[in-house]
């Protein structure tokens, strides 16, 4: 005997009303998407339910996968026997001798098919009885269960499912549009793209890369950090941008203090063009109160009045432990702190303006016309599609 399901729940989506339909086809079609490795695993729905058949594969590392997915609220392995009552014992057995270190443990019958002749409280008995006969040690406790047994005796067939696995929550990638992920190799940005992920957002990234100042390397810790956001949801169209001559020339000709308010705004600009030729409807930023000079209440006033698209930006009240945390638990740490060079921070201005102020900065710009330049940025993006790397494949690079 062996688990043969994995059991699906997905809380919030309950509560989503007339969507409830579109939600749950795009879950169980990213499910499918994501164990697709496993060729023979597949992921059915019946009556409120869905499933992971496990055709034979061993489900440990399919529980992996859906532990990354958005949208599942938690899980449980399970086995489906036929209706009898001694096939549903062994059943029972079996769950309670692969539920890890146990002392303490619950039967909760429940019996949907009426035309089964045991009634559910005599099954509790009759499983609860047949557990203890066939195990040392361990007793029954209903208040207080290490691990609860869960018989669901249904019209085809029996279902036990034991301890329950806490999935990611939030909702399937894919249900509330896209959105542009403005990616640099810190900390911050990876984990406002995982977390506008976790909403259900797809995303796409946008990097400004500013050769030969910021090297390869500092190029392909961007496209790291996308594989590794692509283990939550899709795969991710990133736009490399070449930032160079822009960034100089406003180093050039704007005021010291100013350069660095001015450099984000056409960031924004470029960002903009680049979701309009996309059909892309908002942007992301890991930008955070008060960490930084370019993120005051200012800052993020002035920068902003270049774009009328909402600007999602998960991280703004974060407390810089709570997004390290987040940022160690999705392994995006790691490769973010590797000390490559970033284009914000090759040309820092020597004293940034903490307060800069809208109308200062008009003025300063106007002075100058960029209009060629964000252009022929624009022009020379280069775009990487990232897909997720199977398990074979992160195996082999291991190895090399
Ligand atoms: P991060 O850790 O994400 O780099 P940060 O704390 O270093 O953030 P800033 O350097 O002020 O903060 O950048 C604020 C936000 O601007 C970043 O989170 C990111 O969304 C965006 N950004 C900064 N530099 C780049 C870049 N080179 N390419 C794309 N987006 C960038
Ligand atoms: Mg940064």
């Amino acid at each position: 005997m062996q688990y043969d399901h994995i059991l699906i729940r997905y809380g919030e989506m309950a509560l989503k009303g007339k969507n409830i339909k579109q939600f749950i086809l795009r879950l169980q079609e990213n499910i499918q998407q994501k164990i697709k490795e496993f060729p023979d695993a597949k992921v059915k729905r019946t009556q409120g339910r869905m499933f992971v058949l496990l055709n034979g594969h061993d489900p440990q590392p399919i529980l992996e996968k859906l532990k990354k997915i958005f949208g599942i609220q938690s899980m449980s392995l399970a086995i489906k026997v036929e209706n009898e009552v001694e096939a549903i014992k062994d059943a029972a057995l079996y769950a309670l001798n692969n539920g890890g270190n146990i002392h303490k443990f619950k039967v909760s019958v429940k019996r949907i098919n009426k035309d089964f002749p045991v009634h559910s409280q005599e099954m509790n008995q009759i499983l609860g009885g047949h557990l203890l006969i066939n195990t040392k040690d361990i007793t029954v406790d209903v208040h207080h269960p290490d691990l609860e047994i869960k018989v669901e005796i249904r019209l085809e067939a029996t279902y036990i499912t034991s301890s329950v696995i806490p999935g990611l929550g939030g909702l399937p990638v894919g249900t509330s549009g896209k959105t542009l992920l403005l990616l640099s190799g810190g900390i911050d940005s990876p984990v406002a793209g995982y977390l506008a992920m976790k909403r259900g957002v797809q995303i796409e990234a946008i990097h400004f890369h500013s050769p030969p100042f910021t090297s390869a390397r500092a190029k392909q810790k961007v496209l790291d950090l996308a594989q590794q956001l692509t283990k939550y949801g899709k795969s991710i169209k990133v736009h490399i941008v070449p930032f160079t001559k822009l960034q100089q020339e406003i180093f050039r000709e704007m005021p010291d203090g100013y350069a660095m308010t001015i450099m984000r705004r056409m960031m924004m600009r470029i960002s903009e063009k680049v979701c309009k030729n996309e059909s892309i409807l908002s942007m992301t930023t890991g930008e955070n109160l008060g960490q930084v000079a370019s993120q005051t209440m200012d800052s993020m006033n002035t920068i902003n009045e270049v774009t009328n698209y909402p600007i999602i930006r998960p991280l703004v009240t974060m407390d810089k432990s709570e997004i390290i945390e987040i940022s160690k638990a999705i392994e995006t740490y790691e490769t973010s702190i590797l000390p490559y060079e970033d284009c914000c921070t090759i040309f820092v201005p020597k004293s940034p303006k903490t307060k800069p102020k809208r109308d200062r900065t008009n003025a300063f710009e106007a002075k100058k016309d960029f209009s060629a330049l964000i252009e022929e940025a624009v022009n020379g993006i280069e775009t990487i599609k990232i897909t997720e790397r199977t398990e074979m494949e992160s195996k082999f690079d291991d190895l090399l």
